[in-house]
């Protein structure tokens, strides 16, 4: 899959990174969201557990 995530949504709440810390890390200054892998094969339920709707995964 390929995923794009959107910093100005993020509210940097951190369930994706604990969901997939392969693939998700957190801004050290700012918390917002970065992405590792822009095409991991798994991320288990991290766009819906995104409490901002802030990931999006397409196939
Ligand atoms: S779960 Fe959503 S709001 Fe929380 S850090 Fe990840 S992208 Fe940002």
């Amino acid at each position: 899959m390929r995923l794009e995530v959107d910093r100005e949504r993020c509210v940097g709440a951190g369930m994706c990174v604990l969901t997939a810390p392969e693939v998700f890390e957190q801004d050290e200054e700012d918390g917002r969201v970065r992405l590792l892998d822009p095409e991991p094969a798994e991320i288990g339920d991290a766009v819906q557990l995104c409490p901002a709707a802030a990931i999006t995964a397409n196939a």
